[in-house]
């Protein structure tokens, strides 16, 4: 009896971490002093969803090494796993056949939605909608959550100017304060308001990657090599990963670039000294895809045991995938290269985030296939993202107004492959989005039966699938749909073509040296336009296009990006009028490849010149140096007009909040939504400031004839910069303030801070 007495109290004390009245950071305590060195080394340690769990177990090869480390309790976390069964299987293993069993974390790129999609976060973030976001990214959270996923690998908060790269599909644009505002919606969707909704079966653990200044790959092509000013890394790329960190972020994913000469996964400055240090992450980091292993091919370690110690001793706290840290950390503690109280510190990071989501009190509780059937693909949530993709679409040029459609009496022409294509518009990262899922534009525009509506595809897109990164735009010979096309334009009162990328044209891998229309598309549009002008071009693309011809001969233009599930019926309600479109662009669209990079927030040369006839300014000789589409700019059924600029003072103390206000009146003929933007200029200072800089927007509704007040408050969050050392500067001197709905005109005054 004694025995047995015993050997319950001591069963007791081994399980007293998974009493939930403790506090978290006790129950920690109590479970590492029971783990092996193996054990915590295997907590930092992701492997992806490498076998159909649910099967028998695999033999032979990586997969049954992998399949061993679970079992023994060497793994920490996983990604990829589909679906409830699979997750369950997996943490099965997990809790019920290792030593202690700790749970897994289920980590996916759940980027813009699960199965039910969202626009792509780019799309989004047109919208400059913070509410709709961050819906959004409950939307995408409730999905992922009732299939096993916990942690998402989102947001991307990189800033980006190069319309190139493949990835700016994922981000939200160019501009670090509307950024930071993004990535704070988009983790407040995800993981909830506060630390403890992390427990709730519907929020999931976010990302903030890639830390840092992956975005900045040298022309545009991903993984390139970056080579930023202390100045951009401090006043650009790293606000939005500031902000996530103080949104309550639980996690941070490092990138693959070297920033340097040191691999961000190397790199203590960005993840010791920066984030854990300055910001006081208590999250973990985990490592991009197999980057420790690529610090070799980077040249920054001679082997994988030393990129392991450079890893690990930068703050690097879990491995993705490259297998290193659980072949290498053991032995590089053994031998003293390694201190243990900093694998300690990653696995504290780690098991905190598990026992914030309630992992430890329920390893199922994410695996609920009755929660999957009500929640996967609901009614609700197909309304939730039709409702962000009417709000991302951005009007570019209504000319002769032919937008919106009139609903009866017209003959319309659809023409372009893109219009029929229920691909596409579900855009890049859809992992487990199934294909041909969109509601395409035809299908969309097929619903208002008023009219008469012809569709002709004209030319084929279709992307070869050859590999990864080979994707590219095939078929680009065959002309005999153009007559067809021309046929049924030549016939309509008014032709919409939908024409731009398909939807693996950008995303990871998926850079571009060109940002024109793939394939025939130009062509075709040059050929119907002869045939009939009245065109309304809706574009689909996951980036910045750079469409000169048609900026100048086209009348209408849309940007409808890749709006994801249900992609067709947003274009369709805009199109006739049933939502006033009120995008604004979160990236500058070039004029042509060669200006890339090309961003509103730029400095002044010696030279800005106001004449690009002079050719001592600094100007092109074959282009306007401005862009095709600026930075906030967006148009709208109806028109906005903006008066009584005021500033409370001409002069302000340091500290003291500057009042700014502006009358906005809808002067036009629709109720519509205005996106009422503020930007500074700081004229003079110990560094040189952008010619302009976003410090406050704010989404009104006004109804025609109304007229709204807006303020703005400008303190020293607003007014002040990193400087090269990344200290934060209040300087005196004066301020130059802009307020429009765009970035490239608006009402100006100014005031000075003593
Ligand atoms: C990407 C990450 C992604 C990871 C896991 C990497 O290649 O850069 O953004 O989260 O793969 O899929």
């Amino acid at each position: 009896t004694f025995c047995l007495l015993a050997f319950g109290t001591l069963n007791a004390q081994k399980k007293a971490y998974l009493d939930k009245s403790k506090p978290t950071e006790e129950r920690i305590d109590l479970l590492m002093k029971q783990m092996t060195i193996e054990e915590k080394v295997g907590q930092m340690n992701q492997y992806n969803g490498f076998w159909e769990v649910t099967g028998p177990a695999p033999k032979g090869g990586n997969a049954e090494v992998k399949y061993e480390h679970l079992r023994k309790g060497w793994v920490g976390s996983m990604l990829n796993v589909r679906g409830v069964k699979e997750v369950r299987a997996v943490q099965k293993i997990a809790v019920e056949e290792t030593r202690l069993g700790i749970p897994l974390i289920i980590g996916f790129d759940v980027i813009h939605g699960y199965k039910t999609l969202s626009p792509i976060p780019l799309a989004e973030s047109a919208s400059w909608d913070m509410e709709a976001i961050k819906k959004s990214a409950q939307i995408a959270a409730d999905e992922a959550s009732a299939v096993g996923i916990n942690w998402t690998f989102a947001p991307m908060i990189d800033i980006y100017r190069d319309a190139r790269w493949g990835r700016v599909m994922e981000g939200a644009g160019e501009d670090p304060y509307l950024g930071s505002k993004i990535a704070i919606a988009r983790v407040k969707g995800f993981q909830g308001e506060t630390k403890a909704d992390l427990l709730k079966v519907n929020t999931i653990a976010a990302c903030a990657k890639h830390f840092a200044a992956y975005g900045f790959a040298e022309a545009g092509r991903d993984y390139n090599t970056v080579d930023i000013s202390n100045s951009t890394l401090y006043n650009t790329v790293l606000p939005p990963f500031k902000a996530a960190t103080d949104a309550g972020i639980r996690t941070f994913m490092n990138s693959f670039n070297i920033l340097n000469g040191v691999p961000a996964t190397g790199s203590s400055f960005l993840q010791r000294d920066i984030l854990k240090g300055n910001w006081k992450f208590d999250g973990f980091v985990v490592t991009d895809w197999g980057s420790i292993r690529e610090m070799i091919v980077h040249g920054y370690a001679k082997d994988g045991a030393e990129a392991s110690e450079r890893a690990v001793n930068a703050g690097s706290d879990m491995d993705m995938e490259s297998s290193l840290y659980v072949a290498e950390l053991v032995k590089l503690v053994q031998e003293g290269k390694v201190k243990e109280t900093l694998i300690d510190d990653a696995v504290r990071r780690i098991l905190r985030v598990k026992f914030e989501l309630g992992l430890f009190d329920d390893p199922y509780k994410y695996c609920d296939e009755k929660r999957e059937k009500a929640i996967v693909g609901s009614k609700a949530n197909n309304d939730g993202v039709l409702d962000m993709a009417k709000k991302s679409i951005v009007l570019l040029k209504n000319d002769k107004n032919l937008l919106p459609l009139k609903k009866s009496g017209q003959k319309i022409a659809l023409i372009g492959a893109l219009a029929n294509d229920k691909n596409s518009p579900l855009g890049s990262w859809r992992i487990a989005a199934d294909d041909n899922t969109a509601v395409s534009v035809l299908e969309g525009m097929q619903q208002y039966k008023g009219n008469q509506l012809t569709f002709e595809k004209g030319a084929d897109l279709t992307i070869g699938k050859t590999s990864f990164t080979n994707e590219v735009v095939l078929n680009t010979t065959d002309k005999s749909g153009f007559e067809a096309a021309k046929k049924v334009a030549a016939n309509a009162d008014v032709v919409v073509m939908v024409l731009g990328e398909v939807g693996f044209q950008t995303g990871e891998g998926r850079s571009r040296s060109n940002l024109d229309l793939p394939g025939l598309q130009q062509e075709l549009l040059e050929e119907i336009y002869k045939v009939n002008p009245n065109i309304v071009l809706v574009l689909n693309n996951g980036r910045p296009l750079a469409l000169p011809w048609a900026a100048k001969n086209i009348p209408t233009i849309v940007e409808a990006w890749h709006l994801g599930t249900q992609a067709g019926n947003a274009v369709a309600q805009v199109l006739y009028g049933d939502y006033n479109p009120s995008g604004k662009l979160p990236m500058s669209f070039p004029r042509n490849v060669g200006q890339c990079p090309i961003y509103y927030n730029n400095y002044s040369t010696g030279r800005p010149g106001n004449s690009d006839t002079n050719v001592f300014w600094s100007h092109y000789t074959d282009v306007e140096k401005t862009p095709q589409f600026p930075f906030g700019f967006g148009l709208s059924y109806t028109t906005f007009d903006y008066k009584n600029l005021k500033i409370n003072k001409t002069a302000f103390a340091k500290g003291e909040p500057v009042t700014v206000s502006v009358e906005v009146t809808n002067s036009g003929n629709y109720d519509g939504k205005e996106v009422v933007q503020l930007y500074i200029h700081d004229e003079f200072g110990s560094l040189a400031r952008p010619v302009k800089e976003l410090k406050g927007f704010e989404l009104i509704e006004l109804k025609k004839g109304e007229t709204k007040t807006v303020s703005f408050t400008l303190t020293d969050k607003e007014l002040g910069f990193y400087n090269n050392d990344g200290n934060y500067l209040v300087e005196p001197g004066t301020f130059k303030i802009m307020v429009g709905g765009s970035s490239d005109k608006g009402l100006e005054s100014g005031f000075e801070l003593k």
